[in-house]
């Protein structure tokens, strides 16, 4: 049986929904899970990590965010409880903190994958901007993976086993490169990355101001707001809503695409979403033969039809 270790991340204390997809691929795997949390206190975490056997809480009393001392701190886990295989989220932080944890763990990291068979080490992820997908298996080390959010099918606990605690100490040595202040986006309080419906605006929108359509759409969806780089390039969304090879990678399980002719560098970044609605009033756009439903029209027009549709549908 092989032991297998989850990073669980933490934002500000918040328990990321795509935790959730870790924790039911881990315990689908019949493996021994242990899960690793950066925290002060682990209790109200606890009911999210029932039926696994281990919970490993970093203590410290400064538990922000570093690259070094995280990465360090979780080579020494790996080897301490003997892990056989590494996962996290293919999120922000996971992009940064895994291979750095590679090289220090001496391990090899398969990222961004979209299905992960745990006891036998093997991923898929997209390779060539989503054009191919290719299957890896990792033989000896320890197997790091990070996971594309939305992909796993989140499912309950099957046991109410509360898992034992262990506590290790997080890593205070000095820092080779240091996170000196962290900008809050002023525009997202869904994070794209992780959001189930998002509804996007490209260079059609024509300005900044008219993306209040966009959000009003949002908000009835409980959506995010995207962007293709046009839109982004021509100052009308700021760059942490763009979507695309350059921008975010997305996955969620409704993308409406308004003023977007469909690009390959922005299907790159959304073309795993389960459904595409195209809205675009050139009938010829190539977004069309990449939707699964167009509407061929003015966006001004029938974005804010949508809304109310929707209102009253979800009303
Ligand atoms: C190296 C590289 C990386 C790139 N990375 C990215 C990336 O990450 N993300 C990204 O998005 N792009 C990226 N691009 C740019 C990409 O090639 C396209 O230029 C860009 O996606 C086009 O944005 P758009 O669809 O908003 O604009 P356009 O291509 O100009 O399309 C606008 C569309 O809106 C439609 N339209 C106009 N008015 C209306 C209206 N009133 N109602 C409905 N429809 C209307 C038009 O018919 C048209 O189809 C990258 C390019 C390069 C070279």
């Amino acid at each position: 049986m092989a032991n297998i270790g989850l990073y669980i991340e933490l934002k500000n204390g918040i328990f990321k929904k795509s935790n959730r997809e870790l924790l039911s691929l881990a315990r689908k795997s019949g493996q021994r899970v242990a899960a690793v949390l950066f925290c002060q206190d682990v209790q109200p975490y606890m009911d999210e990590l029932k039926g696994i056997q281990t919970v490993i809480q970093v203590k410290a009393a400064d538990l922000a965010y570093q690259p070094d001392r995280y990465a360090r701190t979780l080579a020494a886990v790996i080897r301490e409880f003997n892990l056989d295989v590494f996962c996290g989220i293919f999120s922000a932080q996971g992009k940064d903190l895994f291979p750095r944890l590679a090289a220090k763990a001496k391990a090899s990291l398969v990222n961004d994958c979209l299905a992960v068979d745990l006891e036998n080490r093997r991923a898929v992820k997209p390779v060539y901007s989503g054009k191919l997908l290719a299957e890896y298996q990792v033989d000896g080390g320890t197997a790091l993976f990070t996971v594309r959010p939305n992909v796993i099918a989140v499912e309950a606990a099957a046991s109410a086993q509360a898992p034992e605690i262990r506590t290790v100490a997080l890593d205070g040595g000095d820092l080779t490169t240091k996170i000196v202040s962290v900008q809050k986006s002023a525009s997202q309080t869904i994070d794209l990355t992780e959001a189930e419906i998002i509804v996007s605006g490209g260079r059609a929108m024509k300005a900044k101001e008219n993306f209040a359509i966009l959000e009003d759409l949002a908000k009835v969806l409980n959506s995010g707001v995207g962007a293709s780089r046009a839109a982004v390039d021509a100052g009308f969304a700021s760059s942490d809503m763009q979507v695309g090879q350059t921008g975010k990678v997305v996955n969620p399980k409704l993308y409406i695409a308004c003023g977007i002719s469909g690009a390959i560098q922005h299907f790159v970044g959304m073309k795993t979403s389960k459904i595409i609605v195209a809205i675009n009033k050139d009938p010829e756009a190539p977004i069309f033969k990449k939707a699964d439903y167009g509407i061929v029209g003015d966006l001004f027009t029938v974005v804010p039809l949508l809304k109310e549709e929707f209102k009253k549908a979800l009303s």
